[in-house]
């Protein structure tokens, strides 16, 4: 089987344009070229460590410069990577770093008192650094068919599947996202999402795929990410909503600079009253789509629509396809599951056979979301499908009402699901965390102004906080907890 190529990643930037930055923190700044350096060592130590050619080796690491030297490393020596989320429980990467068949794990020396795997081969980073080099051959091209890393989903709907992401899925993710955004030799991406996201791993494979520079942030801070934006030269930066809203909040009356150009917003749905904020402070934002599965953003919003379309996630990239299609697939303009088509599609699930057959049918990926798409073709993504709720026969979806709430001065955070009802078979309910006291009556008045009455929750819960996933997303399907303890 002729399988296509490309150059190694790293290796062909650092040929192409040595000298220009690849990444600065506030310790350090690299070239290409230097990083190229520090790799080829780490992939020879790595080799030390017995690190060979189609071992997986997991990592367990905060944002950092060493994450990026060892993920290329391991491409380097033509090994996979999994990449672990670090709030995870220690259960949840065990069974990780079992699923997975990780030969070795590399963790901060900060994550050095968590009892991992017992058997598998543990090293800190600092041991990694000190180890000698030993020989290894270094692959020059990437196979475009190959998978480099491992990313499990975020478990919103269930147990975390391992996504195959192969170089190919990395490159044409690049690639689309360049001929959305478009490409400028002074971008500069600033990265405060975690690495070991698609969110931020995708931002890593576009600074060498582009010769881009990233600025690369530990954690997520407001007023340093703005002081980027403001003083740094940063062009574009990824982020989710709750970080918009504080970059917002922090932001006060100052304006971004011109030069910024693009607030790529994802992850999760944008509710409308922070998208409208963003439109009267001049932010260029961009709304996205995508997951997992799809390395990263699948669908974009551009900004000549990003005001006439809010609330939309956008057209998909150039090189991807997308359909909206009913219980028995066939295609549909009314709301159904969105399917999704391209070259930056995983190729399945890790040890999950029957998970791939049902995710991935003649090509396409069943997404799981439901959404639907207007006649211009832009798409609005209305919630996972294991979450809408059917009330009376109507669908009701908790992102919309959900949205609603928030609206509301006194509700900080909603969460809305499903109960079973003997009228209707079930009814939403929403569970609240609260600014200030507000009672039933009042939200139901605020509720009524926006929503049908068959979209009303018959029940709010106060609680103190939502359960979420390790990357802060709502577990609907816990919430029925509460309202069973609540009402
Ligand atoms: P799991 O598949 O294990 O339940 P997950 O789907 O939350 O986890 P991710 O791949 O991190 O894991 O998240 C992708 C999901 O996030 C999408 O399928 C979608 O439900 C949601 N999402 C992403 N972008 C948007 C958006 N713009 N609007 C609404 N939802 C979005
Ligand atoms: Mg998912």
């Amino acid at each position: 089987m002729s399988s296509q190529t490309i150059p190694n990643g790293l290796m062909q930037r650092a040929y192409l344009t040595p000298n220009r930055v690849a990444v600065e923190t506030p310790q350090t700044s690299l070239t290409f070229q230097e990083l190229h350096k520090r790799v080829q060592k780490v992939a020879q130590q790595l080799s030390f460590n017995g690190v060979k050619q189609d071992d997986t080796i997991a990592l367990y690491m905060k944002n950092r410069v060493e994450f990026i030297e060892i993920l290329h490393a391991v491409s380097y020596i033509g090994a996979r990577l999994l990449l672990v989320n670090t709030r995870l429980t220690n259960e949840e990467i065990n069974y990780q770093l079992t699923d997975a068949n990780v030969s070795l794990l590399i963790a901060d020396e900060t994550f050095l008192m968590r009892e991992f795997q017992s058997s598998i081969t543990q090293l800190t980073l600092p041991a990694l650094k000190s180890s000698p080099e030993a020989e290894t051959g270094f692959q020059k091209t990437w196979n475009l068919e190959e998978t480099f890393t491992i990313m499990y989903t975020s478990g919103t709907t269930g147990h975390p599947k391992g996504v195959l992401q192969t170089y190919g899925n990395h490159w044409w993710s690049s690639v689309g996202s360049a001929l959305n955004l478009g490409l400028n030799e002074k971008d500069c991406w600033l990265i405060a999402v975690p690495l070991f996201h698609i969110s931020g791993l995708s931002i890593l494979m576009r600074s060498v795929f582009y010769g881009m520079k990233i600025i690369l942030e530990e954690r997520f801070e407001a007023r340093a990410v703005n002081e980027a934006i403001e003083n740094k030269g940063v062009t574009i930066i990824s982020v989710v909503t709750s970080m918009l809203s504080n970059m917002l909040d922090e932001l006060g009356e100052r304006k971004y600079p011109h030069t910024f150009r693009c607030m790529l917003l994802g992850g999760g749905p944008a509710p409308l009253t922070i998208l409208e904020a963003c439109v009267n402070k001049e932010i260029p934002v961009y709304q996205t789509y995508g997951m997992t599965e799809t390395s990263s953003q699948f669908v974009t919003l551009s900004p000549e629509d990003s005001l006439r379309k809010l609330g939309s996630a956008g057209k998909p990239l150039f090189p991807c396809a997308m359909k909206i299609v009913d219980e028995k697939g066939n295609e549909t303009s009314e709301a159904g599951e969105i399917i999704v088509k391209g070259p930056n599609v995983t190729k399945g699930y890790l040890n999950k056979p029957e998970a791939t057959e049902k995710a991935l049918q003649q090509g396409w990926f069943y997404t799981g979301d439901i959404g639907k798409v207007d006649e211009e073709g832009f798409l609005y993504v209305l919630d996972r499908r294991s979450d809408l709720i059917i009330s009376g026969g109507e669908n009701v979806y908790p992102a919309e009402i959900e949205n609603i709430l928030l609206k509301h001065p006194a509700v900080k955070e909603a969460g809305v699901t499903g109960v079973a009802d003997e009228k209707w078979g079930q009814v939403p309910a929403a569970c609240i965390v609260t600014k200030e006291d507000v009672s039933d009556e009042e939200l139901s008045l605020h509720m009524q102004q926006f929503l049908a009455k068959y979209k009303l929750p018959k029940y709010f819960v106060r609680v103190e906080e939502l359960p979420r996933t390790a990357s802060n997303k709502i577990i609907r399907r816990k919430l029925s907890s509460f309202i069973q303890k609540g009402s």
